[in-house]
């Protein structure tokens, strides 16, 4: 049992100013693992308040000098990777060798990139005789998601303190191992006391005084449109920068001379191994009527071949989703998708045999579905994919863009320039063609309800820099 009762403001851990104690379960089992204490508005106000005497110094530091600083941070998170992985695992439920091959690796090249950013990103341009400088903004409030847990955190804290912002951060309160885990790690890297505070607490109320706080000068908020919006309102009088990163619903189009074996392959990665708890899951998969079948002589053995199960055991492939209302929210789009006149091909309804006690739901394709279908519209944050069929490339790009959402977009073909050429016709801020890599320091967000800002690399950093004009006689 996990027990952490601190904040972290102003260099040192201390006991909220207005406690309230969490109980936090374990997404396996469902049983208590932990208990954390929640900060209210007067630790938001202390942490915003010791930031912004932090920035007076920080804001004066040299690139060099945040480039010896994220060096050390880079080598404290390379000591503490295991621990992070055990706690990403405990909090969110990920298999233990995703958390490690995944979500771990997923910060640590966020701090590699920061540093290789500083090395040769250009403060200052000379525009004729008008100098354009690029300032550190002021203090960031960081408002993360529980999805990716070590990611969000790590990927807007560096981003800030490269930018030589000063940061305020705000972890999902449902995972805050991870983000405390990486207070230890900036304290232990010699992060100046209030460059970096760590406020746990709920979102109405840590999310939303951060929102508001008139020394705040940038919001990064990664979460769902919902929360976004009161956000937006929240910032809006003090006309603060907000940046948002949120959800999505991403078509994966399979072109008529898709390799198959790749789109089960991108399917088993980006949807089905995060439980479908990705924000770019590929839950939409458009594909040629006439290789449905064959799609699905695919598609369906290998999703009834994942292994649910303890997220500790080496042979479990996909975990449990986060916590009970998560799983009621899937079994109602799943419901609702059987009642909508979808095609249930495999999973479906109620928890797998075996698996009574954790969160875990069954890996589940539905066929015949059409775009209109809720479970086609919406976000449903599980493994459940859509599967639609069409009839021409140009209807497929009409259904792929037909959406509120516009994240991420997949495209299948073995003409790469037939791919490309579909690549450029979607609405999506990235779009991946058959199995190629991620790349973590591009820049990352959304079209339309997707979000309206860039994260990771030198587009995240700017996020946290201001312009100025500066000429002289
Ligand atoms: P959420 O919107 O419920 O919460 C996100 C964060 O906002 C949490 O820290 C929460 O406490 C806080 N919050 C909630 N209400 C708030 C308020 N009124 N004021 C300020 N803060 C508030 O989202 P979630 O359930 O934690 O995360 C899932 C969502 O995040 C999904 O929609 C997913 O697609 C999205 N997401 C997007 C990306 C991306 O990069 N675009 C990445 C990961 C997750």
């Amino acid at each position: 049992m996990r027990e952490h009762h601190e904040l972290y403001i102003d260099g040192s851990w201390r006991a909220p100013l207005e406690p309230s104690v969490l109980e936090l379960t374990d997404p396996a089992t469902g049983e208590p693992n932990a208990r954390i204490s929640l900060g209210g508005e007067a630790d938001v106000d202390a942490a915003v308040a010791a930031a912004k005497r932090a920035f007076t110094s920080y804001s004066q530091t040299t690139p060099q000098d945040r480039i010896a600083l994220l060096e050390r941070v880079l080598a404290e998170y390379d000591s503490r990777s295991e621990d992070l992985a055990q706690a990403v695992t405990e909090e969110l439920g990920a298999p233990l060798a995703l958390a490690r091959g995944a979500h771990v690796p997923s910060g640590r090249v966020q701090i590699a990139t920061a540093i290789e950013v500083l090395k040769s990103y250009e403060f200052t341009e000379m525009r004729g005789d008008t100098e354009v400088r690029k300032e550190p903004l002021g203090v960031a409030g960081l408002i993360t998601p529980w999805n990716f847990p070590v990611l969000q955190p790590v990927g807007k804290t560096v981003s800030a303190l490269a930018a030589g912002s000063t940061a305020v951060l705000k972890p999902a309160q449902s995972t805050p191992y991870t983000a405390i885990i990486l207070a230890e790690i900036l304290d232990a890297a010699g992060v100046p006391a209030g460059v970096f505070n760590l406020v746990n607490g709920r979102g109405s109320v840590i999310g939303s005084r951060l929102s508001s706080h008139p020394d705040v000068g940038v919001i990064s908020f990664t979460g769902s449109l919902a929360a976004q919006t009161q956000v937006a309102m929240a910032a809006a009088p003090t006309a603060k920068r907000v940046v948002s990163e949120l959800g999505g619903k991403s078509p994966h189009i399979l072109l008529p001379d898709a390799d198959l074996n790749i789109a089960v392959e991108t399917a088993m990665t980006w949807l089905m191994a995060m439980t479908g708890q990705l924000c770019s899951a590929p839950t939409r998969t458009l594909v040629p009527r006439e290789r449905l079948e064959e799609f699905l002589a695919v598609l369906v053995p290998a999703v009834e071949n994942i292994v649910l199960g303890d997220p500790r055991a080496q042979e479990t492939t996909m975990g449990p989703l986060i916590s009970a209302e998560q799983w009621d929210t899937v079994q109602g789009y799943i419901n609702k998708g059987i009642e909508e006149g979808a095609r249930l091909v495999t999973g479906g309804l109620g928890k797998p045999e075996g698996l009574e006690a954790g969160h875990f739901v069954k890996p589940t394709v539905f066929v015949d579905v059409d775009n209109s279908m809720t479970i086609a519209r919406e976000e449903i944050f599980g493994p459940v994919m859509s599967v639609i069929t069409y009839d021409t490339v140009e209807e497929a790009v009409e259904i792929a863009n037909d959406t509120p959402f516009g994240l991420a977009a997949y495209v299948g073909g073995e003409d790469l320039q037939a791919a490309r050429a579909v690549a450029e016709q979607i609405q999506a801020g990235t779009v991946l063609i058959n199995d190629v890599e991620f790349d973590w320091s591009a820049p990352w967000g959304g079209y339309k309800q997707s979000g309206n800002g860039r994260e990771f690399g030198p587009d995240g950093m700017a996020e946290y820099l201001e312009t100025k004009v500066l000429r002289g006689a």
